[in-house]
């Protein structure tokens, strides 16, 4: 991985429709499960098919709520896919990925850990923002099994368009969905489990339980612990490109 580039400058992104505008689906194919988005998966998929076939997706109630999907966003050459449990209220907005205060301390912890973010692609697990109303706030709910089980056939394009050398889980959610439910963020972080997924496979915190944390100390520790995590995964990286590039004939 090089220096640090602004990621605004080179992430790929396309313009999000507008809610409930019609969406092309082109090159749809049926498929049996009727629980998830697996109908809607393009047959030759790429970013911009998913992205276009995704924006339409009904699958779950959560479309209904939220403002629009929220897809991943980055190269299709990134290295690491970062997946977090669901896009937030400015996400929601926006219509892209960690663009809220946890993305802002997301890119902050990756310039200090020393990864680019033309290196990245980011994503949740479910595209819908799910909320429930607070007074005049959109307060964040946890996705359910269910929503989590019929949004993941976008997740798994993802990850098959990209084939990234590294997917870290941020949060629970997101390493319950992809490493299982035994994996406990709070004693594994960083520790790397064997998957079909990618070579390497680990989860973190989520940068928005950072932003939770009660005091300023608590915050500034619980921030230097994040770093440390994405500095180990960079490392971790660095080996085994370096190993892989030694394996290939010359
Ligand atoms: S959360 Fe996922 S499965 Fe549910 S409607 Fe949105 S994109 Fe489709």
């Amino acid at each position: 991985m090089g220096g640090i580039v602004s990621r605004t400058v080179d992430v790929v992104v396309e313009q999000p429709k507008s809610p409930g505008s019609p969406v092309a689906r082109p090159d749809c194919v049926k498929r049996e499960d009727n629980d998830t988005a697996a109908r809607l998966l393009p047959t030759r998929p790429t970013l911009d098919k998913l992205r276009t076939a995704a924006a339409g997706c009904q699958a779950c109630d959560l479309w209904k709520s939220g403002t629009q999907t929220v897809f991943g966003e980055g190269k299709r050459s990134a290295t690491v896919m970062f997946v977090g449990e669901q896009p937030g209220n400015s996400e929601d907005l926006e219509g892209r990925p960690f663009v809220g205060p946890a993305g802002g301390l997301l890119d902050k912890a990756l310039v200090e850990a020393g990864i680019d973010w033309t290196d990245v692609y980011v994503t949740n697990v479910v595209k819908h923002f799910k909320w429930e109303p607070r007074g005049k706030r959109r307060i964040h709910k946890k996705p359910n099994a269910a929503e989590i089980h019929a949004c993941r056939p976008w997740l798994e394009a993802e990850i098959g368009v990209i084939k990234p050398v590294a997917i870290i889980c941020l949060g629970s959610t997101a390493a319950q969905a992809l490493i299982g439910a035994k994996f406990k963020v709070s004693l594994q972080r960083a520790t790397f489990v064997p998957s079909p997924l990618a070579p390497l496979l680990t989860a973190t915190v989520h940068p928005s339980s950072i932003l939770r944390a009660p005091t300023d100390q608590a915050r500034q520790t619980e921030m230097r612990q994040f770093v440390e995590d994405l500095r180990k995964i960079r490392e971790a990286i660095s080996r085994h490109t370096t190993a892989r590039a030694t394996l290939l004939p010359h």
